[in-house]
């Protein structure tokens, strides 16, 4: 066996063995913690909703670990089982050599693994999610929306398989700088086209109407120097009673969309608080900073994809007997994951400060407290644990855990929404 087929297993063990580590501590703890109510919540959540985030929590964690397992095999058998080999002879037996058959390659990967997920996401759906009284989303609306998933992601993965197989072969040996431009001018023509295009395929979306909250918006969006184009409501209740509310767009074409769930959950206070939060995330530039380093990723992503590509170890390692670009691109996309998995912490870390951050510009501009009360209502309507391992959530979390979080609003404060906002 070659030495990079066994860096490339044992790397995937170590994987494997991390997420199953966690997974248990994290059950193991909210377990431990599952019939007391921690300090600062109590009045808030009732033991019965407590109860109900902990099996919430540990349901999701068991079918994680299925999942990881199954994910791993997967990999296996696409990359030393054969099977991108294969696809990549049964799509030169149909298309043209070139761009053709490799394009037709690479969608055949990509639609083997979609299919190989759907019992996954057909489980979550219907019986997780279910069980937990999350779920609102009938067979048919799935069904469509799986349909338009799949040709929305034929069209734009057939047009960047496509664009990125000519360039690797026209482009000479720098070709992994023109195919990164190429990547980032693709990333910025989806963010626009995002909410424009892609988003309304989807879901409904209507202006806010009620005009006293969409003043208390536009008062907070005015004291914070903020230029929005639009505050738009989303039918999100259509598959699900978790709630949220996002950014979306670039420079001044960016809206607000909040889902109909969060509205109907909180009032007018928190959803300022919560906007306000959000809004933080533009105001310090932690879209942009995420940005820069999406694209510094990436960037060394197509450098070492140029190089592996030279290299005849990198194929006949890892199950491909006969080099290609399309097989180069599918074997990156399904071997590289196996190593960078070990920057995920640093990220989530990173993440968390962000959202520290956020928190304190919102209790500055809106009002902590009142984002304390929003947050454990959302806490409480999506059934998210109180009481993670320290661990699992140092490693996972991208937010940072609640009873932290919680106590630093309220110690936060804030001039309090009212001062800025006429009656
Ligand atoms: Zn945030």
């Amino acid at each position: 066996m070659h030495p990079f087929a066994l860096a490339f297993l044992a790397a995937l063990l170590a994987h494997l063995a991390t997420q199953w580590w966690l997974a248990r501590r994290q059950i193991a703890h909210v377990e431990a913690h599952r019939s007391a109510i921690p300090a600062g919540f109590e009045g808030a959540v009732t033991h019965d909703e407590h109860a109900k985030a902990a099996d919430y929590a540990c349901a999701r964690q068991r079918l994680g670990v299925l999942e990881a397992l199954y994910d791993t095999a997967v990999v296996l058998a696409m990359t030393l089982g054969g099977g991108i080999a294969k696809l990549g002879t049964w799509a030169s037996s149909l298309a043209p050599p070139g761009v053709p058959a490799g394009t037709l390659q690479l969608l055949a990967v990509f639609a083997v693994l979609a299919l190989l997920g759907l019992p996954f996401t057909i489980y979550q759906t219907f019986v997780l999610e279910q069980r937990f009284g999350f779920n609102r989303t009938g067979p048919a609306t799935f069904i469509t929306d799986q349909l338009k998933g799949w040709a929305l992601g034929a069209v734009l993965g057939g047009a960047v398989a496509a664009t990125v197989l000519w360039i690797m072969a026209r482009a000479g040996t720098a070709w992994w700088l023109v195919a990164w431009l190429t990547w980032l001018a693709f990333t910025l023509l989806v963010t626009w086209a995002w909410p424009r295009v892609i988003a309304p395929l989807f879901n409904k979306f209507s202006p806010l109407e009620d005009q006293a909250l969409r003043q208390r918006i536009d008062a907070l969006l005015a004291r914070c120097d903020f230029h929005a184009k639009a505050v738009y409501v989303m039918d999100g209740s259509k598959r699900s009673s978790h709630g949220n509310a996002y950014f979306t767009g670039l420079g001044r074409e960016k809206r607000i969309v909040f889902f109909d769930t969060l509205l109907k959950s909180l009032g007018p206070v928190q959803i300022e608080s919560v906007l306000a939060h959000e809004l933080a995330h533009f105001k310090l530039r932690h879209i942009p900073q995420r940005l820069a380093v999406g694209a510094a990723m990436s960037l060394a992503g197509f450098a070492l994809l140029g190089w592996l590509s030279q290299q005849g170890w990198f194929y006949s390692a890892l199950g491909v007997p006969q080099p290609g670009n399309a097989a180069a691109l599918a074997l990156f996309m399904l071997a590289i994951p196996a190593f960078t998995w070990i920057i995920a912490p640093v990220l989530a870390a990173w993440s968390r400060r962000h959202e520290y951050e956020a928190d304190e510009f919102a209790a500055r501009f809106s009002d902590g407290r009142s984002l304390a009360e929003a947050l454990v209502t959302l806490y409480k309507d999506n059934a998210t644990t109180l009481t993670p391992d320290p661990l699992y959530s140092a490693f996972h979390d991208s937010h940072p855990p609640p009873a932290a979080r919680i106590a630093r609003l309220r110690s936060l404060g804030g001039p309090g929404p009212s001062a800025a906002v006429s009656p």
